[in-house]
Order: structure tokens, then sequence, then C-alpha cells
């Protein structure tokens, strides 16, 4: 195994790393104002971090293909993924966010010419966003076999019919395409009935019902709940071939994966930063808050977990560049649950160290404990993932 990163990442790296702390850091505080007076419309000051991290070279980062993004494999991003996890601007900044990521990448692959120059160019851009509509109120989505709103092709048109939650950024005003995956064949193989279709979110018939809030907060421009009412698109929008919707999907996810741990790995790390700055600032009983033995096993503890995770998390994003996302899977699903539990347990004890003010807006920690919680869920919940690792794990024992 060789973790090290190439002239390029490492470039990349010491330049983002200074985007964020000139920029990106000193940003926060601007935004969060903006959003509350603008909640729906673009944020000037996302405009403004938008354009200078494209002057600075700092854009479409995740693009593993050299010719629409910074040809970077798997471990070179991982650590910029990292740098970026330390705000949740950052990743929009640089046009690195979910789920355009994902999105760019399946209709870098799988898009014909035609869907590439109508949606993927404008993604590259920046211009507009998209949203994955995958999970559904009425099934247990962690089975995506489940999904039932259904894509039915009348003559030359796909007509779609259901209802769709937690579709993070559909009602950005921005968001301009949503990637449905629907159910197309019902009486095909369990993992060939869904295909994904590509629908204009001004479409007659797809409709935001409402927001939904994480503990309160509006996460960047909302998770959704849509309706898709006799919803009529070309046949020509369907990607991939029928009943391929799965397959895409997975593809999807892995590198998703990635992306999403090595986040939440910065997001520790800037935790653990305002845990030691209050403790050493904090005065209790007598003395600094850090001199108390409790508080020092935290931070060590911390920092332990952030290496382990980490490391486990290069790991994966190395056998993703060497083998694949297929034989990378165990330490994909393996990371999944370690980074989510990392974010949350590292978080929770800065909230702890900061007393009352720790829950507050006055510091960014109950807003990134909210999205750490979420890791748990998106993308697979935690029990989901160990339950991939369990079986793979029992299929290499024979039984004796
Ligand atoms: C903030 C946020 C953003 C999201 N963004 C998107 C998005 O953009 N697009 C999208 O399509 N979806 C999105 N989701 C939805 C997310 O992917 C789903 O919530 C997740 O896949 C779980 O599906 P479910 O909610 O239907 O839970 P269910 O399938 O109902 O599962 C509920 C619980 O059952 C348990 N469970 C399930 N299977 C097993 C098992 N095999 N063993 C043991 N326990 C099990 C788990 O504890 C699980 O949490 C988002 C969710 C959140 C919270």
């Amino acid at each position: 195994m060789d973790f090290e990163h190439s002239a390029a990442s490492r470039r990349l790296q010491e330049s983002l790393w200074t985007f964020m702390t000139e920029r990106v850091i000193p940003a926060e505080p601007v935004y969060e104002e903006q959003s509350r007076t603008a909640p729906r419309g673009p944020v000037p000051v996302m405009e403004e971090l938008k354009a200078e991290a494209r002057r600075r070279g700092l854009w479409n980062l995740f693009l593993a293909d050299s010719n629409l993004g910074a040809g970077l494999g798997t471990l070179d991003y991982a650590p910029l993924a990292e740098i970026m996890g330390r705000s949740p601007l950052a990743p929009e900044a640089t046009n690195c966010a979910a789920p355009d990521t994902g999105n760019m990448e399946i209709l870098a692959a799988f898009g014909t010419d035609e869907q590439k120059q109508r949606w993927l160019r404008p993604l590259l851009d920046g211009e507009i966003r998209s949203c994955f509509a995958m999970t559904e109120p009425d099934v247990a989505s962690s089975d995506p076999t489940n999904l039932q709103a259904r894509i039915e092709r009348r003559h030359n048109e796909l007509v779609l019919n259901g209802r769709k939650w937690w579709i993070t950024g559909a009602a950005d005003p921005r968001c301009r395409v949503c990637l449905f995956l629907g159910l197309s064949d019902p009486g095909a193989d369990p993992h060939s009935r869904h295909s994904l279709v590509l629908v204009p979110m001004d479409a007659p018939g797809v409709r935001v019902v409402r927001t939904l809030p994480v503990f309160g907060f509006h996460e960047g421009h909302g998770h959704c709940e849509l309706a898709f009412e006799d919803v009529r698109v070309p046949a020509s929008n369907l990607l991939g071939a029928p009943g391929e919707g799965f397959a895409i999907a997975q593809a999807r996810l892995g590198p998703g994966r990635i992306h999403h741990c090595m986040r939440a790995v910065g997001m520790a790390e800037r935790a653990l930063e305002l845990m030691c700055r209050r403790a050493r600032q904090r005065h209790a009983f007598g003395r600094p808050l850090a001199d108390q033995g409790v508080i020092r096993d935290w931070i060590a503890e911390a920092r332990i977990r952030i290496e382990q995770a980490r490391l486990l998390t290069l790991k994966a994003a190395w056998a993703m560049d060497v083998y694949g996302p297929r034989a990378a899977r165990t330490e994909i699903s393996a990371i999944k649950v370690v980074a989510a539990e990392l974010a949350t347990w590292v978080i929770d004890r800065a909230i702890q160290v900061h007393g009352g003010a720790g829950l507050c807006g006055d510091f960014p920690l109950a807003a990134m404990y909210a999205h750490a919680r979420t890791l748990h869920l998106v993308d697979g919940a935690d029990e989901v993932h160990r339950m991939v690792i369990a079986r793979h794990e029992l299929a290499r024992t024979a039984p004796s």
C-alpha cells in the first residue's frame, strides 16, 4: 500500500488550504447572514467564492477525467475532500458538492452527447444544480428493490408517477434537473427492474411538496419531498439502458462515499481544534478546562479516532484506485460507518467542552453535529453497511 500523494495533489492541497483560510472560513458568518435575508436565491458571497475558486484553479477537483476536472485519482482527491470538510461552504464554492458531483460523474460516464451538452456542461460550469431522487416516503428505501415510483413508456415518452423525499438540493432555484430512479419493469429480476431518467425540474407535474429540516437546520437549499404526477419526458431522457438504474446508481456511490468520509474527517479535525482552543481559554475550579483529566482524555481519544478513520479511508481510496469499486466494497462500507461515528463523537465532545455555547449559533458546532448525524443514514444506513461487511466476511468462511 502506498498512500503518497502525487505532486499535483500536494500542490492543490496547499492552494486549497490557503483559499480556505483566506476566503472560505471568514465568509461563513457572511453566508449565514445573507442566506437568512435571501433564503431562496443565490447567496452573493457564495457566488464570489465560486469565482475566486475558479480563478485559483480550484474547480471540479473531484473529476478523475482530466478533460473535465482535476484528473486526480481517489487517493489524490481524498485530502482535498478532507480540507473541504472543514467548512460547509467549501464543496459548493469549488463545484465539488454532492449531489452534483455524483450526478456529473454519471452524466460523464453514461450520458449521450445530447444529455451531456444539455446538463453536464452547465453543471461543470456551476451555472445550474441537480438532484438525485431515489428515497421514497412509503417504502424502506434502504432496500432499493422496494422502490415503487413508476416509469412507464408510452410511445416516445416516459411517464413518471410517485413520491420521493429527502431529495437534497431540489428546492434550490438553480436546480434544473433531477435524476429520477423508478420502477420501469416490475416483472424483471429485482436488480433490473429500475431505470434512471433525467427530469427537468420545470416539467409539468413535478412539485416540491415541502423542505425537510435536519434538527431544525435547513442545510444548503433544503432536502425536499417531491411529487411526480404524470410527468412526461421524451424517451431519450433515459440514462443508460432500461433496467440499468441500480447499476448506475451504485457506480455513483463508490467515490461519493469516500468524499463524504474524508469531509467527515475534516469536520472532526475542525471540531477538535475548536475543542482544544476552548479548553485552553476557559477556566473552571481554578484552572483551564484543558487541565482536567477527562477533557485531556477526550482530546487524546479524538486524535486517535481521527488518525484511525483517515487511514482506513485512505486505504479504501487506494483500493478503489488499484482494484476498482467492487474489490473495495468492504472498505467502503467500513469507512462509511467509521467516519459517521468519528464525526458525531468528536463534535459531541467539542460541544460538551463549550458548555451551552456549543449548542447555539455562536459556534459552528451545532450545525456540524446536525450534518454529521445525517451521515449515519445518507448513502446507506450504518446497519446496511454492517450487513454488507458481515455478508462478505461470512462468505469467506467455509462452514466446518
Ligand atoms: C440529510 C439527508 C439527505 C438525503 N439526501 C438524499 C438524496 O439526495 N436523495 C435520495 O434519494 N435520498 C436521500 N436521503 C435519504 C437516505 O438515503 C435514506 O434516508 C436512507 O437510504 C435510508 O432509507 P429510509 O429513510 O427509507 O430508511 P429505512 O429503509 O426505512 O430504514 C430505517 C432504518 O432501518 C434500519 N435498517 C434498514 N435495513 C437494515 C438492515 N439490513 N439491518 C438492520 N437494520 C436495518 C436502519 O437503522 C435504518 O436507518 C437523504 C437523507 C438525509 C437524512
